[in-house]
């Protein structure tokens, strides 16, 4: 029957090529009696993923005309974070290298010269503006962009979110769309919380600790990952999307507590031999953040591999009452213009004392709540205004008098 026709002597044809296909190869039938070789499929798979690879280069459409220069992204993150200006420098640095990259890639130079990624280590006690910093950026990049705490993942198998679902969380962000996340942003929380457990902390596997930083080692290195697109266990019988996280940008944040002690050591052997008295006389030991090196990272339990993978190294100083006071006011959000916002949009004005600003910082200092807890403090001293904004007339003042009697706990 290699004439085309079956065995009651149909013909075999396909209805795509038109061409009689053997009966030893196969024919797929669909509704109304249509037809497809498996030549055709083959053909038809092929056109879909080159198209698939077209868009992935086209995805992002930038051009090197758009190209913010790293001065310009500082511009920017100064827009919305204060101060911290050695992590704005760096992480301008890294995003322009970031664009440079994904630009050279979708060129035809491509295959001379390989560019590296960039992936960014920010160091600073919690509230100091790493998240925001990150959140930022990606803002400013308009890439799909999730936050991930590095303490809920386990290896797999363990209790805990495999570390594979960092990546669906981005699948999300990205509304699924492959492309768009492979040119993501990742930022990973609280990464110090993954560190290498002491010596003799537990007998059995070290659940939290180097088995996840191995598999993160490996999504950040780029690699190509199935990604459970529901993400989670709960959907075994759900179909894994391929992830290649080689222009995946990955910030990790962390604050590395006790650091600064670590540093001051090494500092202090180092001080010992050439240059000891210059040495002493430069450092400054008020923010021993600023010496912060790979070598402090990896003695705090990152492994060695992790910690190259994250060649961009910087810090967050601790915010003093002076930035804490900024926060308040100047950043494009700030705090205060949002609620002149919002009771602007009930027709009053809204206006607070020097007093009353400098009365929200130190009760954030005395509280130890940092940025963090100005918004809490705001809110207590605004939830009257907020609630019957009317009974107060046109125009209010807020000042220290007013805050202490909302603010009293
Ligand atoms: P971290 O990630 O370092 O723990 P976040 O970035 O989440 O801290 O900061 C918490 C909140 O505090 C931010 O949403 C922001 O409102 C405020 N904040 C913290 N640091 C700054 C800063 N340097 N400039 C402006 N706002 C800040």
């Amino acid at each position: 029957m290699a004439d085309g026709k079956n065995r009651n002597g149909n013909d075999r044809r396909c209805s795509f090529c038109g061409e009689a296909v053997k009966p030893t190869e196969m024919l797929f039938q669909g509704e109304g009696g249509a037809t497809i070789c498996s030549e055709c499929i083959e053909h038809g798979h092929g056109i879909i993923a080159e198209e698939t690879a077209n868009r992935k280069r086209n995805s992002f459409n930038i051009t090197e005309k758009d190209l913010l220069k790293p001065a310009q992204i500082k511009a920017i993150l100064d827009d919305y974070v204060i101060g911290q200006d050695s992590a704005k420098k760096y992480l301008s640095v890294a995003v322009y290298n970031h664009y440079k990259r994904l630009l050279h890639l979708s060129s035809d130079r491509s295959v001379e010269v390989e560019l590296d990624k960039s992936n960014v280590l920010l160091v600073g006690q919690t509230g100091t503006g790493k998240t925001l910093l990150a959140r930022t950026i990606a803002r400013l990049l308009n890439v799909p962009f999730t936050i991930v705490d590095a303490t809920v993942l386990t290896q797999a198998g363990y209790v805990g979110e495999d570390v594979e679902n960092i990546l669906t969380r981005l699948l999300q962000a990205a509304d699924y769309d492959v492309a768009r996340a492979e040119y993501g942003i990742i930022f990973i929380d609280e990464i110090d919380k993954i560190a290498r457990k002491g010596e003799n902390t537990s007998i059995t596997r070290d659940v939290s600790g180097e088995g996840v930083q191995q598999a993160l080692l490996k999504i950040l290195e780029g690699t190509v990952v199935n990604v459970p697109p529901e993400g989670g266990r709960k959907h075994p019988e759900q179909k894994f999307i391929q992830i290649d996280t080689r222009n995946i940008l990955f910030i990790c944040g962390g604050a590395f507590d006790g650091i600064e002690r670590r540093i001051a050591s090494r500092l202090n052997t180092r001080a010992v031999g050439y240059g000891t008295a210059s040495r002493r006389s430069v450092v400054d030991k008020d923010n021993l953040l600023q010496y912060v090196s790979p070598q402090d990272i990896r003695s705090f339990g990152l492994i060695p591999e992790l910690v190259g993978r994250l060649p961009v190294l910087t810090y967050l100083e601790p915010l003093d009452a002076a930035a804490l006071r900024r926060i308040l006011t100047e950043p494009r959000n700030a705090i205060i213009k949002q609620y002149q916002y919002l009771l602007g949009m009930d027709g009053i004005t809204l206006e607070f004392t020097d007093g009353a600003l400098d009365y929200i910082v130190k009760k954030a200092i005395t509280d130890k709540s940092g940025a963090r807890g100005l918004r809490s403090i705001c809110e207590a001293v605004m939830v009257d205004a907020m609630f019957d904004g009317e009974a107060l007339g046109g125009h209010l003042v807020i000042d220290e008098k007013y805050v202490e009697e909302h603010t009293r706990s």
